[in-house]
């Protein structure tokens, strides 16, 4: 379903350039809940980021569903990429305004239906346990709240992909637990492929089919975590 093709990116500042990725080829099949690890400044964002086009790479090829997004712009970029979903570390919620108006933003731009629009957000809200909190504001909402309002939208356009940019790094040991389990429980009712970022084990170890292993900008294994274990 993902298909990344000998992705290459360099950032290029004033005297020196950093090769952030070097000639990373992975295939991520539908349904599957991939981790990338790797330590700081190992390329782990900007290759999730390359996915769906938020960073250009310089070279090679990012293919959805047979799809290669990298020769596409404009309305066709943007066209394909509703179809990939994406939450961060600090959630990204628009703080004014409420839950109901975060979720909705997305389907407002898509012009959807004011009346398709209540329908889609209460039934997202319903989703991720947040059916009484439409009318709250970010800042009342605890991290594992916001989380959940930053998934809810991510999801509203049905996307069959969702990015997590180290979706859980700002949250305590059990709200972690608890939004593993709400993506865990997407992934699986809704069949939506997830590719995460994470530098805490235990994520890969709860939630991951198999993981991807960044090291300056080189992937260095891909597997599950007993294949790699007995590699290592
Ligand atoms: P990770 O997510 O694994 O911490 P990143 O993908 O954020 O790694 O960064 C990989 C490398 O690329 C780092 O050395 C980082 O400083 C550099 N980098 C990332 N984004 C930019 C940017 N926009 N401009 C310049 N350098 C960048
Ligand atoms: P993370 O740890 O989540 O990867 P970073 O602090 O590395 O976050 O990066 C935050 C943002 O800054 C990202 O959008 C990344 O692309 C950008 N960035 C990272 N390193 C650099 C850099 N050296 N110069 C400019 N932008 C950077």
């Amino acid at each position: 379903m993902i298909q990344l093709q000998n992705i290459s990116k360099t950032f290029r500042q004033k005297k020196n350039s950093h090769k952030a990725l070097d000639t990373i080829n992975l295939t991520i099949e539908k349904g599957e809940i991939v981790g990338v690890i790797g330590s700081s400044g190992a390329g782990k964002s900007t290759l999730i980021r390359c996915v769906n086009l938020l960073e250009q790479p310089d070279s090679g090829s990012v293919v959805i569903n047979g799809i290669n997004l990298t020769l596409l712009k404009g309305k066709a970029l943007a066209a394909q990429r509703k179809n990939i979903g994406m939450i961060f570390q600090h959630f990204n919620l628009l703080s004014s305004g409420t839950v109901f108006e975060n979720v909705a933003l997305p389907l407002k731009l898509e012009k959807t239906d004011k009346v398709i629009i209540r329908q889609r957000v209460n039934e997202l809200l319903h989703l991720v346990g947040l059916e009484n909190k439409a009318e709250e504001y970010p800042n009342n909402l605890s991290g594992g709240q916001k989380q959940r309002v930053a998934i809810a939208r991510a999801l509203a356009n049905s996307p069959q992909i969702l990015l997590c940019d180290e979706a859980t790094s700002a949250l305590d040991p059990v709200t972690t637990q608890s939004i593993l389990q709400l993506l865990q429980d997407i992934n699986r009712r809704l069949h939506i492929t997830i590719l995460l970022i994470t530098h805490e084990m235990d994520v890969v170890r709860t939630i991951c089919d198999r993981v991807a292993v960044l090291d300056h900008g080189k992937l260095v294994a891909t597997g599950s975590l007993e294949e790699l274990a007995g590699n290592g």
